[in-house]
């Protein structure tokens, strides 16, 4: 495409899914703004999108396959990773390799990926970083709807009288549906509650903050479903018709459920609990949107549970304005759920039972088919750093910064056979560890679909061509695949194929069994997947029509708040991790527009006034924050927005931009039981001024 003309694509950061308008002003320079007519933005993009366009240029780009240190052709790289996979396997099993990939990746990409670790390989050794983010969120619905539907949308924001955010820094993490919800404060009065332990900046518009303690929001929700019962707050009818109750399941919501037992357990005054209760009962419109503050728990998928139990319960699901809302941290994390990126899910949302296993190896005509879920994240790098795993392909993530106990995984990542890392960006934390390093393309350049937190399927369009000998993620694993031996079942000439094949997997012999089917772009043309308008997808079964279909029930499951453990005597501080406003991820990308740099120049500890005066630490002083798996330094930041005894670090910073603020160093490699999720929100900590 030429200067001047605007193309539609999809902001390449969080999971609203922003429509941009991106335009070609030179060479490598893009003019950017919200696309008016995107149903997730309607125009509006926050600082992050809004300078996309600083990112676009070719510092630290990686623009040839690498072979250690030397420039190698695409041929020969191929060849040693196709090689090198092929002989792993031979002697050491299909399990001993394993794929780690990232919510970055666009559904093409993810698709191919999963097909020839799945279907050819024959391993489910194939995870992806949004294991780290929603993965509780996925185990929680399962649990209750059978399967992973989300039952909400945008719209339901705009139709709500109140909206509950649980774990959620909306105003920074996911700054255009904050805006969106405040217009509709502004329009129609909608009350906003928001729990978490921190006073954020989303707390100041907030008509009620609760900061409660962190890991009670089970004993906070359960609360409040005893509450709305002895109210006469729940929906009989809809509970008769939909919900399947288990037999100890009120018993255990009565347990320690008085108002004053749940404000003593949370740590809240009663007087606020009540008021949140009494808001709740009265109000049918509410919608609870909830993110990483319960995801990323060690209770996570208990946590998203008690959530859907009071919105099923009390029949808030189904209606406009009216849904339990999982906002997803990455802008693809959706499209992997849709094509199984994660370990324990196959592909179109399906599961490893084995018709589903049977069905998805016909359709691709598959020769060694994995059967059985494949390792999740923290057991993935475990199994390396075990020896288990010998060859390894990470795809656009940096786990050496960004999994729990980073510091075992690069241990682990160091003392691997075979790491392949394929990125944009030549010089990662990960690609240091890399035996051969592959150049993909980036968010200017590349083709292909993304999914919203709205299941809000939208193209992102190329508009600069490919720098050096960058290709796309999915050409690299289609030619891998080629070159192991499997170019036929590989043989996509552009996105689109891959686009059409997955649009047909998920219609095959499908027959209305599951709710994700996009049959109806089984045999989309070029021209028209160019043209493709943002789309919800599948008959929606609670959202959208608000049409509750009959065949569809839901499960409550019961839920019992976890015993809190005490604070360890080394140990006496409970460390949060998080995001700042203006920066994502590991930085590789926001970390080149100067712009957002302004807003945090530097990583900060978060300790509250009364503590840091306890130990003698004041304002800026460089601190230590440590853990039993690691230190890092820090520069002080008190302020009462922390709860006394609690610690806030942001994840971005890592070797690459500071010697400090190495959060990822921190937390604990523990996981949620159901979904495998880190719980990084928790980790016992001490704090010294250095
Ligand atoms: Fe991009 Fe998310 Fe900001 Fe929208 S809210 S512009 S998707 S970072």
């Amino acid at each position: 495409m030429g200067a001047g003309e605007a193309v539609r694509t999809t902001c390449a950061y969080c999971g609203v899914g922003c429509g941009i308008l991106a335009t070609r002003t030179g060479d490598r320079a893009i003019e950017v703004r919200g696309d008016p007519d995107h149903p997730a933005n309607f125009g509006r993009l926050c600082s992050k999108g809004t300078h996309l366009g600083e990112t676009v240029g070719l510092e630290g780009r990686l623009l040839h396959p690498m072979i250690g240190r030397r420039r190698a052709g695409w041929d020969k790289a191929l060849d040693l990773v196709a090689r090198r996979f092929r002989d792993t396997i031979a002697n050491f099993g299909p399990d001993s390799v394993a794929f780690y990939v990232s919510g970055q990746l666009l559904t093409e990409d993810y698709y191919v990926a999963n097909k020839l670790m799945k279907g050819f390989i024959g391993s489910a050794n194939i995870d992806t970083n949004s294991r780290l983010c929603m993965s509780s969120a996925v185990a929680g619905h399962i649990r209750a709807f059978g399967e992973d539907v989300v039952p909400a949308s945008y719209d339901d924001l705009d139709a709500a009288d109140l909206v509950v955010l649980v774990g959620s820094n909306t105003a920074w993490c996911h700054p255009i549906v904050y805006q969106r919800i405040m217009a509709a404060r502004a329009a129609r009065g909608t009350k906003l509650v928001v729990i978490d332990p921190r006073r954020t900046e989303t707390c100041e518009d907030a008509d009620l903050h609760l900061a409660i303690r962190p890991g009670c929001d089970v004993a906070l929700m359960n609360g409040l479903l005893a509450f709305c019962r002895r109210e006469g707050a729940l929906d009989a009818a809809f509970l008769q018709e939909h919900v399947t109750v288990p037999a100890d399941f009120w018993e255990a919501i009565e347990a320690e459920s008085d108002l004053w037992t749940v404000a003593k357990t949370c740590d809240v005054p009663v007087s606020d609990l009540q008021r949140f209760y009494a808001l709740f009962a009265a109000t049918p419109r509410t919608v609870t949107l909830f993110s990483q503050g319960i995801n990323q728990a060690l209770r996570g998928t208990d946590q998203v549970n008690a959530i859907l139990n009071l919105h099923l319960a009390t029949g808030r699901i189904g209606k406009p304005g009216a849904a339990p809302f999982s906002i997803t941290g990455q802008p693809n994390a959706m499209g992997g759920r849709e094509v199984g990126g994660l370990a324990s899910t196959l592909a179109a949302h399906m599961d490893f039972a084995d018709d589903n296993v049977a069905r998805v190896g016909r359709f691709w005509s598959a020769p060694r088919m994995a059967n059985k879920p494949g390792l999740k994240a923290v057991d993935l790098f475990r199994a390396v750093g075990e020896g288990k795993i010998k060859a390894l392909w990470v795809m656009a993530t940096n786990p050496a910064v960004s999994m729990p106990d980073a510091g075992r995984v690069r241990e682990a990542l160091s003392g691997c056979p075979f790491v392949v890392v394929s990125d944009v960006i030549a010089d990662t934390d990960t690609s240091r560890f890399a035996h051969v390093r592959l150049p993909a393309t980036g968010w200017a350049e590349k083709d292909g679909t993304v999914t919203n937190s709205e299941r809000r399927v939208s193209r992102q369009r190329g508009m600069l061509p490919p720098p050096g000998e960058a290709r796309p993620d999915w050409w690299i694993v289609t030619e891998v695949a080629r070159h192991m031996g499997w170019g036929s079942a590989f043989a996509y000439t552009c996105a689109a194929d891959v686009y059409r094949e997955h649009a047909r997997l998920s219609a095959y012999q499908n027959g209305g069994a599951r709710l994700f089917d996009l049959g109806h772009h089984a045999a989309i043309g070029n021209a028209a997947y160019d043209e493709m308008v943002p789309f919800r997808w599948g008959r929606d079964p609670f959202g959208g029509d608000h049409a509750l279909e009959s065949r569809l029930t839901a499960r409550l499951v019961t839920v019992r708040q976890a015993k809190l453990p005490e604070p360890l005597r080394d140990w006496p501080f409970t460390l949060n991790t998080g995001r700042y406003r203006d920066q994502w991820h590991t930085m590789t990308r926001t970390g080149l527009s100067p712009k957002l740099a302004r807003h945090r120049e530097e990583p900060l500890a978060e300790i509250n006034p009364r503590d840091a005066e306890r130990l003698g630490i004041a304002n800026y002083d460089i601190v230590r924050v440590e853990t039993p798996q690691g230190a890092s330094l820090f520069r002080a930041l008190l302020t009462a927005s922390q709860r006394h005894g609690d610690l806030f670090t942001p994840i971005h910073w890592t070797d690459r931009q500071s010697t400090g603020g190495r959060t990822g160093l921190l937390p604990r490699s523990l996981t949620d039981p159901h979904s495998g999720q880190p719980g990084f929100k928790s980790t016992p900590a001490r704090i010294e001024k250095v």
